[in-house]
């Protein structure tokens, strides 16, 4: 058993190579707690060229699904989180957990609890009405071979130390104490023999090689029931060091309220599919929530790599920001390629705008894309002003764009189509000087001539510069457009 005040036991992993894991419940879909929780960890291992490596708690058969299973490797995917080798699913190795159980209560540092439901039920009553907190104390902690009742069913429990106290230099929270006396004999097998997850965490962790437990701060209590487990095998057959704890608080939606959809924490999925967010976009998000580097706001994977520690992570709880992840959307959509955003966007656009075909577009959509993507804050965005690129003439107009459309706007349509139609080179610069000079000859602001040609081009009272509409559409489509609007 554990000495009472030890922190690191002997064989402390701190000069192992590190490993780290993620250990989700399927559930349910990846969230973004989840997602942080992961990222933390694969950073970690990154930063000190260690592993960072995946497992499935499916243990709880009621809850686990295989839908949820595969959000969460999707989710995962899509952030560039996947693990370093395959993963592990808890599940398949019951029977290595119920394994380590068996060495436990062979060596002593377990027993066998024959304890009935009843009882427990009885004693825990009584010590409410005693108004005591409740302990096991079970008698059969000291009972031998010879005192167990045959023909009952009985659990594996954990023989707790009782006296002292244990500290673990949480990497995050720093030290943290417990008295041991605060510490219940859990249990490690059920009475069907089946090992609980308290057990199945401890063995897997040591049987991965994970030096570095990094997870939300809603498992510290359990840190310190599976501690007692680590050191009892580490007394046992040695090679069980004490892992590295690093408990991340958890993140509260802006007002300061435990997180909820209500402010925008949606799964991983939504944001892809219906937010429109860029990974690079939720992954530098996720990493300034609660860790920071300065007053850095954009920080690239390469960078967070070689900046990432887990001892800067803020020990307060965190808020999450929506307005902030739709201005880091926003930016990398600015940053990134063209022909990749084009195909982002196409199926969004194939929705919005069933006269889109992406094969004959997708060039078009491309080469819209700088100046689209200027005033866009998710792809969403990208693809509804787009849509005017796309549209079957006569353009549908919406309502303010058809009341630009007056008799004296439509004579100086007139006088643009004329002028357009000898224009040659159709540059953006040709186009400026030919529209400019209208506007001269007319003697009205050039505003006056780009809000109907807009509305003509484009069905709305709002796009890019006017230009680069008339530039991306080309001669013969922008002269149609305008025409339509003459007739
Ligand atoms: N499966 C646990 C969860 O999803 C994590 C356990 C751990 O990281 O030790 O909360």
């Amino acid at each position: 058993m554990a000495s009472a005040t030890d922190t690191v036991s002997a064989g402390s992993p701190g000069n192992a190579p590190v490993v780290t894991r993620f250990a989700p419940s399927p559930t349910g879909f990846l969230h973004i707690g989840g997602a942080r929780t992961a990222l933390f960890n694969w950073l970690y291992a990154r930063h000190n060229g260690g592993k960072y490596l995946l497992r499935i708690e499916d243990t709880d058969r009621a809850r686990s699904t295989d839908a949820a299973i595969e959000a969460i490797f999707d989710g995962l995917n899509w952030l560039g989180l996947g693990g370093d080798e395959e993963p592990v699913f808890q599940f398949a190795r019951s029977e290595r957990h119920a394994q380590v159980a068996h060495q436990m209560l062979e060596a002593g540092h377990a027993y066998r609890c024959y304890l009935t439901q009843e009882e427990l039920a009885a004693r825990r009553e009584k010590a409410q009405a005693e108004r005591r907190p409740f302990r096991i104390d079970s008698e059969w902690r000291d009972a031998t071979p010879d005192q167990w009742p045959a023909d009952q069913s009985y659990v594996v429990r954990m023989k707790a130390p009782r006296e002292g106290e244990t500290t673990i230099p949480d990497r995050v929270q720093g030290f943290i104490t417990v008295q041991n006396s605060e510490l219940d004999d859990f249990i490690v097998l059920r009475s069907d023999g089946t090992p609980t997850y308290m057990l199945a965490v401890v063995v897997d962790d040591h049987d991965m090689g994970v030096t570095h437990v990094i997870r939300g701060d809603d498992h510290i209590n359990n840190a310190f029931r599976q501690l007692v487990i680590v050191r009892a095998m580490n007394e046992i057959e040695g090679g069980w060091p004490d892992p590295i704890y690093a408990h991340i608080p958890l993140i509260h939606g802006a007002d300061g309220a435990k997180l909820s959809k209500r402010h925008g924490a949606l799964g991983v999925d939504a944001y892809r599919d219906e937010m429109g967010l860029l990974p690079e976009a939720v992954f530098n998000y996720l990493l300034r929530l609660g860790w920071g580097h300065g007053d850095e706001e954009i920080i690239s994977r390469d960078q967070a790599v070689e900046w990432f520690d887990i001892a800067n992570v803020n020990k307060g709880a965190s808020r999450f920001d929506l307005k902030k992840l739709l201005n880091l959307n926003g930016h990398y959509i600015r940053e990134a390629d063209d022909a990749r955003l084009a195909g982002l966007v196409a199926p969004r656009l194939a929705v919005l705008e069933p006269g889109f075909d992406a094969k004959a577009g997708m060039d078009l959509l491309t080469r819209a894309m700088p100046v689209l993507k200027v005033r866009a804050a998710d792809l969403n965005e990208l693809a509804t002003s787009s849509v005017f690129l796309f549209a079957q003439r006569p353009l549908p107009m919406a309502e303010k764009a058809a009341a630009l459309l007056t008799d004296d706007s439509r004579a100086i349509l007139a006088k643009v189509v004329a002028a357009l139609e000898a224009e040659n080179g159709w540059t953006i610069e040709g186009l400026e000087a030919t529209l400019k000079q209208i506007a001269e000859e007319l003697g009205i602001g050039l505003g006056k001539i780009a809000q109907p040609l807009r509305a003509s081009l484009t069905g709305q009272t709002t796009s890019p510069g006017i230009f680069d509409v008339l530039a991306l559409l080309g001669k013969d489509e922008s002269l149609a457009r305008i025409r339509d609007q003459l007739a």
